[in-house]
């Protein structure tokens, strides 16, 4: 399952293999790839060559001199991969291949597959919606705090840092890890949650997140864990699905309460 950390390495692989070379060859194995109903922009890719590899939270923008975009969204189980050339032409799964000089780039399946204008890029009402990008750069904490103070305070933690109009790129993966790291009950309504509570839940999770970006590996504690003791404190740890779309949040009841924590109470 792809989060923010898989999109921003994909980005930099993709930047990487693709520096400098032009487009050789477009291909679509995939017959339900979405770019088999843009032809006529999948013909003007060919010659062009990259100009920026750019990850906004989950979505991945590929900017081709001439004024196209590459716009992907993997979803669940889409992925990029670089391989040697020859190789991804022949996987019929691929929604496209790009080839250049000595390597193919191949995108599998995902969720969305788009060849775009820079402008409709830049008016995609999605892309505009997005919160700050946890992993950009300039991103610190109170930057952060400042993003969920701003959603309505009703709303469970939990469901609204998987909201990507709140924060962009994190995913059930590093809400539930976030939360345990902070010990954060992600099941506490924003409005019931110090800033200080806020910061370090942002902090924690910014930080799973760019360990993920550096070393391609999801720090996993509580994750898929359910019934298992917790790492910290020993108690059986629990899922169940949180918000409207049900995402299923695991945590451990027993250590991840508010004001529990040495320090936070004095703050509040
Ligand atoms: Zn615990």
């Amino acid at each position: 399952m792809a989060e923010g950390d898989t999109i921003h390495r994909a980005a930099r692989k993709l930047a990487e293999a693709l520096a400098g070379k032009r487009i050789l060859d477009v291909e679509v194995p995939n017959p339900r790839s979405p770019l088999r109903r843009q032809g006529d922009r999948v013909e003007r890719l060919r010659g062009a060559t990259l100009t920026e590899a750019e990850a906004r939270g989950k979505h991945l923008l590929l900017h081709f001199e001439g004024g196209l975009v590459l716009h992907s969204h993997l979803g669940m189980r889409g992925s990029w991969q670089v391989v040697p050339t020859g190789e991804g032409a022949r996987d019929r799964r691929a929604w496209v291949v790009l080839s250049a000089e000595g390597l193919e780039v191949v995108e599998l399946e995902g969720s969305r597959l788009d060849l775009r204008t820079e402008r409709e890029v830049r008016s995609d009402p999605r892309l505009r919606a997005l919160g700050p990008d946890v992993l950009a750069p300039e991103f610190d904490a109170e930057t952060g705090v400042a993003a969920l103070r701003l959603t309505d305070q009703s709303r469970e933690v939990g469901e609204a840092l998987v909201d990507q109009r709140v924060l962009a790129g994190v995913g059930n993966i590093y809400k539930s890890e976030g939360c345990w790291s902070a010990r954060i009950d992600p099941w506490q309504r924003l409005a019931d949650l110090s800033d200080d509570e806020l910061r370090r839940l942002v902090i924690e999770t910014a930080a799973l997140m760019r360990y993920g970006l550096e070393t391609g590996r999801m720090p996993r504690s509580i994750y898929r864990r359910a019934g298992q003791p917790c790492p910290r404190c020993g108690a059986p740890l629990r899922s169940r699905g949180q918000g409207d779309a049900n995402r299923r949040t695991y945590w451990c009841e027993s250590c991840q309460r508010s004001g529990d924590n040495p320090g936070v109470e004095e703050d509040q």
